[in-house]
């Protein structure tokens, strides 16, 4: 399955947090990095502290979905990640953007994730390495980053 993880990072050395978990993302079982975009440096949005890290990989799993689930999981904790409140700064934040065209909703795992078409730091890095891709249900990729051109972005090297 072709999958699109979604990386942040705001707490630490967020830019090695970003780059060591896309190493740990190459190196799971039954999964492959096909690609990755740039690092991305964006403001906070309904969370607080300093600027996030944030970058995009497209894997290719044989790894089922709650198991992928627990395997990002299991890279959040070994970052230290705790969660001390809701959308508190963070040292690493890995979700599932995307898993095939599967839709799934149920209390642990909802993908697409229900909020990655809104946020310009989950589309920005998307289309860097996907430019056209479609979103399941919700519509081409390329279309939605128009509409959160508000969110300020930049692209590092
Ligand atoms: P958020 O990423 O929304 O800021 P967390 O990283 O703390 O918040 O995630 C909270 C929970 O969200 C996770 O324990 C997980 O069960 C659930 N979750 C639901 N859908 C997804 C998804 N697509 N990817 C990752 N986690 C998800
Ligand atoms: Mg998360």
């Amino acid at each position: 399955m072709i999958a699109y993880i979604g990386i942040g990072a705001n707490l630490g050395d967020p830019r090695a947090n970003v780059e060591e978990a896309l190493i740990r993302l190459s190196a799971l079982p039954a999964t492959a990095l096909l690609a990755r975009s740039s690092l991305w440096k964006t403001a906070p949005i309904d969370s607080s502290g300093d600027d996030y890290i944030n970058a995009v990989a497209c894997i290719d799993t044989a790894l089922a979905a709650p198991a992928l689930l627990e395997a990002i999981r299991a890279i959040e904790l070994a970052h230290g990640r705790e969660r001390p409140y809701r959308n508190a700064p963070r040292t690493l934040d890995l979700d599932i953007l995307l898993y095939g065209d599967v839709r799934i909703d149920t209390p642990d795992l909802s993908v697409p994730h229900p909020r990655m078409h809104q946020r310009a730091f989950v589309l920005a890095p998307l289309c860097e390495i996907a430019p056209n891709l479609v979103i399941a249900g919700v519509g081409a990729a390329a279309a939605l980053l128009p509409l959160v051109a508000d969110q300020a972005i930049e692209r590092l090297d």
